[in-house]
């Protein structure tokens, strides 16, 4: 998709003619009174969002909406995972509710983005549709669509930035080119100036009558079985206020180490905004501003090399398509994936036996997150010990996570897998065992979401199997029985990961 080529379409002046009536005024000073359409999509906050703050900055009626795109969610077209859908629910709850307190309502629609825009134009005699920018292809070619029905239609489109701190095609490098690999991307994007966040205008104008919504609960959006996310709500408050309120506990606490504690999963050491930045219920505006204000250099530098890191894998979806299913170095495409479907169950429930590896399948289980540093550790463990598709991971994170989203989830599982260009080396191969000693030397992390392990001193919490007898009967651990022993034998997996890899990728 050649993007300065859509960008002329949504930016051009509407020429075809209005087919719906015309029953608005124009007020004294020649403007249209005509109603916006403001499209909702990964931007589910009222604040700091530049398609709302210039919708409200021109007077005119407002009629916001959401549309449930039929085949959305995912880059390759299969729908949202269930763990998403979870959240969606919530937070158009709550964005319905802070309309509710401006007199307005939050439209809900579900269908083909094209057909539904066009029924909404019709019943409301909007002249212009606003919406922040998304960035995987087929989310392009659907706005582009839009924008071109809207354009035969003569109504304006505008779009906005409301999701990164620079787009996609604003970066590149010296030769004009995409970035492949991080560490040039970084040195580029942060020299750049970062943006404040957006003022609303204070005005917000409603229409004599809003359109018919659908209603939410006809959605499917709960999981009924297993109702796994009943724990979901212990640990997240989905929303623009959540969200604020996150980056309020992040702001005042744990940033302060972040630098040292970022990668220690037993600590609340991260922000956690994931899935808010995910739906756009705070932007990485807000986060910075508010970082800046509270947090030391050093903080603020690691921090937004994280969020470098989320805006890099925008870049490299957005210039390489092909990403999505596709290997991306030569040589994978061959490799013989294990077809054991009993390894990678005991991978997605957490009993294969590696504890770090186990308490992170739980964590996502229970909580629909995981911290980035086991993401790393599960992720390499499938792939490279079990020798599992490493497209089977990431379909199982693409279902679990709260904050499931494509450009990450895809450059995580390329990078770790050593399938992408910009990919940690194949012969890379994580010791769980080591990881695990490192990152949580006392085993908290571990204990949290293993209790059948919790009476395990640190020292060999980390390997169960290799705790004397005596320790485990004392600790009521049975081996086979409440935990299990390890499903491979890691010198075993490393040897046999490195022969293959080395005969395909060399
Ligand atoms: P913080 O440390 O507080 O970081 C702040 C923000 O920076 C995060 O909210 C996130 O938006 C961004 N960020 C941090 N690390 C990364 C990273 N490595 N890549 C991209 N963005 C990053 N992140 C997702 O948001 N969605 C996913 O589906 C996803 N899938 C992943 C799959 C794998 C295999 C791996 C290794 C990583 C994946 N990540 C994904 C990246 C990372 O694990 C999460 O963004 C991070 O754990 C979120 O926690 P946090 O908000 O506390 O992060």
């Amino acid at each position: 998709m050649d993007w300065k080529r859509t960008e002329h379409y949504l930016e051009s002046k509407p020429t075809g003619s209005v087919r719906h009536q015309r029953s608005y005024r124009r007020n004294g000073d020649g403007v249209t009174n005509e109603p916006i359409l403001v499209w909702f999509r990964r931007d589910l906050r009222l604040e700091d969002n530049p398609a709302l703050a210039w919708a409200c900055k021109t007077g005119r009626p407002l009629v916001p909406f959401y549309l449930m795109e039929r085949d959305s969610g995912n880059i390759s077209g299969y729908g949202m995972g269930s763990a998403s859908k979870w959240w969606l629910n919530a937070s158009l709850s709550a964005l319905a509710d802070a309309m509710t307190l401006r007199g307005s309502q939050l439209t809900l629609r579900h269908g083909k983005a094209i057909d539904e825009v066009d029924r909404l134009v019709e019943e409301t005699g909007a002249t212009t549709i606003v919406w922040n920018r998304r960035y995987e292809p087929l989310e392009i070619a659907t706005d582009a669509e839009v924008a071109l029905r809207m354009k035969f239609r003569g109504v304006s489109v505008r779009t906005f930035n409301g999701s990164l701190l620079v787009e996609p095609w604003e970066i590149s490098s010296k030769s004009g080119k995409p970035y492949r690999v991080f560490g040039p991307f970084w040195l580029n994007w942060s020299g750049w100036e970062m943006p404040r966040p957006i003022e609303r205008g204070v005005k917000w104008i409603n229409p004599s009558k809003f359109p018919h919504s659908d209603d939410r609960a006809n959605w499917d959006l709960v999981c009924h079985s297993p109702y796994w996310a009943r724990e979901f709500h212990d640990y997240w408050t989905p929303g623009e206020s959540g969200a604020r309120e996150k980056l309020r506990l992040f702001c005042s606490n744990a940033v302060n180490q972040y630098h040292l504690h970022r990668d220690l999963p037993g600590l609340d050491s991260t922000s956690r905004l994931s899935p808010h930045l995910h739906f756009g219920e705070i932007g990485p505006r807000q986060i910075v501003y508010s970082l800046k204000s509270s947090a030391s250099c050093e903080n603020v530098e690691t921090f937004l090399r994280q969020l470098a890191w989320r805006e890099f894998s925008y870049h490299v979806v957005n210039h390489s398509p092909g990403i999505v299913d596709n290997e991306l170095s030569k040589g994978f495409d061959q490799v013989p994936w294990s077809e054991s479907q009993d390894e990678v169950r005991n991978w997605r429930i957490g009993l294969t036996g590696y504890p770090l590896v186990d308490a992170g399948m739980r964590q996502l289980w229970r909580t629909g997150w995981m911290h980035n540093r086991v993401r790393m550790v599960v992720a390499s463990f499938l792939v490279k010990h079990l020798m599992t598709d490493w497209r089977l991971g990431r379909d199982w994170f693409w279902d679990t996570l709260v904050d499931a989203n494509n450009p990450s989830n895809l450059v995580g599982w390329h990078w770790v897998t050593g399938s992408g260009h910009f990919a940690s080396p194949y012969f890379r191969i994580c010791n769980p065992v080591v990881q695990s000693r490192r990152f949580d030397p006392n085993g908290h992390y571990l204990r949290t979401f293993l209790p059948e392990l919790e009476n395990l001193p640190s020292q060999y919490i980390h390997a169960p199997w290799e705790a004397p007898s005596g320790v485990l009967r004392d600790s009521k651990v049975i081996l086979g029985v409440n935990y299990p022993f390890p499903i491979i034998d890691h010198s075993f997996a490393r040897w046999r990961a490195l022969r293959v890899y080395e005969r395909y990728l060399r």
